[in-house]
């Protein structure tokens, strides 16, 4: 009887959206909930800095905000979820952006940060995007060297530029003109900016676009 009992909790559990817990088949994140993701609109999704532009899904916010701390907090499933968004994301934006041949890499985390979680949410994104999409891949291009505090819990600028600089090293050669870097959120912008600085520092030639699944317009500089 225990065992059909904890059978029954295990199944509400696995079949119970991720953000507000009500029983949903099998969506991770129910049709509800879902309905009031704010997606971005042509002009706001993209974000350009110094050495890098940015596309962005979605608005960093209510239960978006809630599924991507999910994301990052042990649901590994979202990753496929999230996925799935930024390639039907991607299919939206201009030809001239998408019709390039991408190397796509993801926003490496520090192994420590790594072994805690059990995966890297940016390189499972990544690595679906780009074989769904028939893109190169690879996750052995950039490595985090300095365990970063998280951005968001950074509210000043300097923190967060002081944080960020020379996190990341290149460990090896490439060959390619484009670059598509991903990751799970974009806030200040600065963990891209540094990347693409590290890699122009090495490959100046190299034509690097960003790629996320959401933003937060809060930190934006
Ligand atoms: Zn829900």
């Amino acid at each position: 009887m225990l065992k059909i009992f904890a059978q029954f909790i295990d199944l509400i559990f696995e079949n119970s959206c991720v953000i507000c817990n009500k029983f949903s088949r099998q969506d991770l994140i129910c049709k509800s909930c879902e309905s009031s993701f704010v997606i971005r609109n042509e002009s706001s999704s993209i974000k350009s800095f110094q050495e890098i532009k940015v596309y962005s899904w979605g608005f960093y916010d209510g239960n978006l905000r809630d599924g991507i701390i999910a994301l990052k907090a042990g649901k590994k499933k979202l990753t496929n979820y999230f996925a799935n968004k930024l390639i039907n994301f991607w299919k939206t934006l201009p030809q001239n952006v998408t019709n390039k041949n991408y190397l796509v890499i993801p926003v490496p985390s520090h192994k420590k940060r790594i072994k805690e979680r059990g995966y890297c949410q940016a390189t499972l994104i990544a690595a679906n995007f780009a074989q769904t999409l028939d893109l190169s891949f690879t996750n052995n291009l950039i490595i985090r060297k300095k365990q970063t505090k998280f951005m968001n819990s950074l509210v000043n600028r300097e923190e967060r530029i002081k944080n960020i600089n020379d996190a990341f090293e290149i460990i090896n050669s490439i060959n390619v003109k484009d670059i598509l870097i991903i990751d799970d959120i974009l806030t200040s912008g600065n963990t891209l900016c540094e990347i693409a600085k590290t890699v122009h520092k090495k490959f100046p030639e190299i034509n690097i676009l960003g790629l996320t699944v959401a933003a937060g317009d809060r930190y934006s500089i």
